[in-house]
């Protein structure tokens, strides 16, 4: 496969960006492999600017559950775009846009419009501090909630591809604030809050954590966290910058009935534009400034390209139907992966909810960091880059789930199904990951 043209491009970009890209992990380095520039992309598949053609399953990093270029979000962002990008002044879309995720998400009443997951956790953790009167928040590890400094505590995929302990540039005071805790350990969490309980604002959750791989909530976690935080006086928050609308058009509070007090959205939400957003609880929201003396503010937040995106997304998505297709497609490609490890003889744990999946390079099961980091990532880079050569397009890292989305047919995932085989018996051959 010819790559000239990224590789030139990746040159230049090396240049005049650090490290070549606008976010770490798509730089291929944890795997061995420089990046490819992608030219245009449609339905499922991605085309480079060599012209090699790939079945796409990072669609942007979850976003892009409809595929890529959906006619119907398309056509909305072109009926605005003659209208001006930005006004900074408010538009009969916000209104509606805000209606459409409180008509959706349950415990959401009502909702701030941010223009990044990252801004999502950030905001909602200084209005759960506010709101509460309290300074800590627990987080767990392998948990990812954006860069913002008090949340980059061990925080799965990009720290951890790098072999990032911490960041500098985060100064310890801020952080001594954020505690850190295995995820799935309800022991370990009460132990916790006996200590420092009543100081605890928050904790942060990803209901189903996909930022570590894919690693779901243990029977009872959920429910463990909800009663906890009632308990103790400290806010629930639901980062569901993945799983809302993936997990369902509810997102995981719907999925395993769990009500949180606040939720952070991302991804899907700006149907492939730069949307984020917080909501929850009325009373809680309402102290989120001008209503209320939390400040938070942007100066291209809601504006109307991105929640025209947005909107036309969650209006597709919860036309029912597409959910039920989704799951089916994942599980049939999941099966077929399970089924192609086995067959070339190589051991992986393959974690899957609705859409989502992962696929470690382990025979044992992974609940949480400590397990998913023993992980071969030799091997997950040797799968990757056979993969490539295959024209099949996984995360550049053993630590990000894999999205299957509505524009995969049967046709592209048995293709993907044979290329697995194909690359794990490579993998088989070069590493020593046999069952
Ligand atoms: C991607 C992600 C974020 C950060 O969102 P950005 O839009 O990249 O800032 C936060 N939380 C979770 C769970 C995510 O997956």
């Amino acid at each position: 496969m010819k790559r000239s043209v990224s590789k030139r491009l990746y040159e230049e970009a090396c240049k005049v960006i650090p490290g070549g890209v606008n976010s770490p992990v798509r730089s291929g380095k944890a795997v061995g492999f420089e990046p490819l520039f992608i030219k245009k992309a449609a339905g499922c598949r991605i085309t480079d600017e060599d012209g090699n053609v790939y079945i796409d399953y990072v669609g942007s990093w979850g976003p892009l559950i409809l595929g890529h270029s959906n006619p119907e979000v398309q056509e909305e962002i072109a009926k605005v775009l003659d209208r001006g990008t930005s006004y900074g002044i408010p538009t009969r879309i916000e209104v509606e846009m805000a209606g459409k995720v409180v008509e959706m998400v349950p415990s959401i009443e009502m909702v701030r419009m941010v223009n990044s997951g990252t801004e999502a956790a950030m905001s909602a953790i200084r209005l759960a501090r506010g709101y509460t009167g309290r300074k800590k928040i627990i987080k767990f590890n392998g948990c990812y909630h954006g860069h913002g400094d008090s949340l980059l505590v061990k925080s799965g995929s990009g720290l951890m591809t790098f072999g990032i302990p911490g960041t500098p540039g985060v100064p310890e005071e801020i952080v001594a604030h954020t505690i850190s805790l295995p995820y799935n350990d309800l022991p370990g969490l009460r132990q916790a809050m006996e200590e420092v309980g009543r100081e605890v604002a928050a904790i942060i959750v990803e209901p189903v954590a996909a930022n570590m791989g894919v690693v779901l909530p243990a029977q009872g976690f959920l429910e463990g966290l909800r009663c906890i935080c009632s308990e103790y006086g400290a806010l629930l928050i639901f980062d569901e910058v993945i799983t809302g609308f993936r997990l369902g058009p509810g997102g995981a509070q719907h999925y395993f009935g769990i009500t949180p007090d606040l939720t952070c959205l991302g991804k899907i939400i700006g149907g492939g534009l730069p949307v984020g957003a917080y909501g929850g609880r009325k009373d809680i929201m309402e102290h989120v400034a001008p209503a209320g003396n939390v400040y938070q503010a942007g100066t291209l937040s809601g504006n109307p390209l991105a929640m025209s995106a947005g909107l036309a997304m969650l209006k597709a998505l919860d036309r029912g139907g597409i959910y039920e297709q989704l799951e089916k497609k994942n599980d049939y490609l999941c099966s077929g992966l399970e089924q192609a490890a086995a067959s070339a003889g190589v051991a992986v744990t393959l974690n899957r909810i609705a859409s989502l999946g992962c696929g470690f390079f382990t025979p044992d099961p992974v609940t949480d960091l400590e397990s998913a980091a023993k992980a071969d990532t030799k091997a997950y880079a040797v799968f990757f880059r056979e993969m490539v050569d295959r024209g099949v397009y996984f995360a550049p890292s053993q630590f990000e789930a894999f999205f299957v989305g509505a524009a995969h047919e049967q046709e592209d995932l048995d293709v993907t199904i044979q290329a697995a085989y194909d690359a794990l018996k490579v993998v088989k051959q070069k590493c020593e990951c046999g069952l």
